[in-house]
């Protein structure tokens, strides 16, 4: 892997990775050396201070780029601009050396959707907000008017209130993992943890219901995922279902993810049905069976069609398909196949998703069969168009690192069909309750958006053993009063 040096002055350090960060988006996975001569690439980055003017100035042989910024008396706004200054320092110089634009300019958080909304707190249109993104990052036109749709749609979902909560359960187990899976995701097959895992999520689920009625909660949006919950055999997804059914009962909204074609049956999904889920995904990623036995995935296009028309059979009237661009082995023409075969399965909702592969081992596994960046740009414009051909418009927006063009996660759905939960998650917008390992519950406190968190342990064995631990970490959560929390700011940019 490519190792990058910075050379730093010591106030710029705390934004190294943050920096490093801007270059991956030119190179893609690198290691960096700070203050450490012998990288295979160098930044220089020298700054200086004049009258209430901080100048930072970044480095690459003869590649020299900088930009001034006021030095400001609060601390925490002080520490965000220097930080955006440089990383927009070092994101014009890696623009001048390798002469590429990103469509995200400078961008690489994960929800922009939220700068826009920080921009219009301020006062600007949409449209402005929109032109400032451009104008401050470099956004292409086509992502900014992106952003702007997004959030037209979501203007149409109403927000949560103070009390009202959104509920996570995560079951994190999976037929096989796929290679690519950045998640929390152990193999069904590898271990006997599925019923105890079982028990001691049942138990806190006990204690959520117990917390939420002593606070006045009142349950939103209710959403399992994972891993792949249909994993589950069908009597261990009755038991969770049932014993949450008095947080699902009051939700207007009910998703379960059956991601995995291959571990759905008759069985569970009357269940699933019985217990009043509404939403259901189920997730071809392609329909190319060589490339989904090449990334992991122990499924063919027909097991995915069998699953379709089961769960059509059963009733179902909302449900979710996950694509991605970029797969290995595959083309532009394959993407459109797969495009095209989807929609006659005709999901009312569509999630374009982008590879993005975090393990550099795999990434040199797969380096002469993965598409170039401008080949997933053209699927991800060829998979919006088809969406919107459907009739569907953009409804929630996130970018991971490491993804393929550095590009974007688009969930698109037909009207009246935006996942509330999706939205939610992705906006920060209100409290969420995760039971479950990995889980991480959000307490929101208005009217400033300070979120406060209280996260569940990742490991399976030990949230097993300490289940009670998980649920005293929320109790502890809705607990607190807000003090002295700003807004979430930073990773936004
Ligand atoms: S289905 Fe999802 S969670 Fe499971 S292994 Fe694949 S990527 Fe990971």
């Amino acid at each position: 892997m490519m190792k990058l040096t910075m050379m730093l002055p010591e106030d710029c350090v705390p934004f190294a990775n943050d920096a490093a960060d801007v270059v991956r988006v030119f190179t893609g996975p690198l290691d960096m050396l700070i203050n450490t001569p012998g990288g295979d690439m160098t930044l220089e980055v020298s700054e200086s201070e004049e009258n209430g003017t901080r100048h930072l100035t970044v480095k690459q042989g003869a590649y020299l780029s900088s930009h001034d910024a006021p030095v400001l008396s609060d601390h925490l706004d002080n520490k965000r601009l220097h930080k955006r200054q440089l990383k927009l320092s070092v994101y014009d110089c890696m623009k001048a050396l390798t002469g590429r634009t990103p469509p995200w300019g400078s961008l690489t958080g994960i929800r922009p959707t939220r700068l826009m909304y920080m921009a219009m707190e301020r006062g600007l249109s949409a449209g402005e907000a929109a032109r400032e993104m451009t104008e401050l990052f470099d956004v292409s036109g086509e992502k900014a008017d992106l952003l702007r749709e997004i959030i037209d749609v979501q203007s149409g979902v109403d927000r949560p209130g103070e009390k009202d909560v959104d509920i996570y359960i995560g079951i994190p187990f999976c037929t096989t993992r796929c290679a690519y899976c950045s998640f929390l995701s152990g193999e069904v097959g590898k271990g006997k943890q599925l019923a105890p895992y079982t028990e001691a999520l049942t138990e806190e689920i006990r204690g959520t219901i117990a917390l939420i009625g002593e606070k006045g909660l009142r349950p939103r949006a209710f959403y399992m995922g994972g891993g792949t919950p249909t994993s589950l055999p069908a009597p261990l997804l009755e038991r969770v279902m049932e014993e949450a059914m008095p947080l699902i009962s009051r939700c207007a909204e009910v998703t379960v993810e059956a991601g995995r074609p291959d571990t759905i049956d008759e069985e569970k999904l009357r269940i699933l049905k019985d217990c009043g889920v509404s939403r259901i995904s189920i997730n071809p990623q392609t329909m190319h069976d060589e490339t989904l036995r090449t990334i992991g995935r122990r499924h063919t296009r027909q097991q995915c069609e069998d699953a379709y028309a089961l769960a059509r059979k059963l009733d179902f009237h909302h449900i979710n398909m996950d694509l991605i661009a970029g797969l290995p082995g595959e083309d532009l023409e394959m993407f459109e196949q797969t495009l095209a075969w989807s929609r006659g399965l005709a999901p009312e909702s569509l999630t374009v998703h982008t590879l993005s592969i975090k393990h550099s081992s795999l990434l040199h596994l797969w380096e002469a069969k993965l598409p170039d960046g401008d080949m997933v740009a053209q699927m991800v414009r060829t998979g919006a168009q088809e969406a919107h051909a459907r009739g569907m418009r953009p409804y929630y927006l996130y970018r991971q690192k490491y993804m393929a063009g550095n590009l974007e996660n688009v969930g698109y759905a037909l009207p009246g069909h935006a996942c509330v939960y999706n939205i939610d998650m992705m906006e920060e917008t209100g409290n969420i309750i995760a039971l479950g390992a990995g889980g991480i519950s959000k307490r929101l406190f208005p009217p400033r958006g300070h979120i406060e968190r209280a996260p569940n342990v990742s490991d399976v064995g030990h949230y097993m053993a300490r289940v009670d631990e998980m649920l005293q970490r929320k109790r502890d959560l809705w607990e607190k009063t807000d003090e002295a929390g700003a807004p979430d700011k930073e990773e936004n940019e």
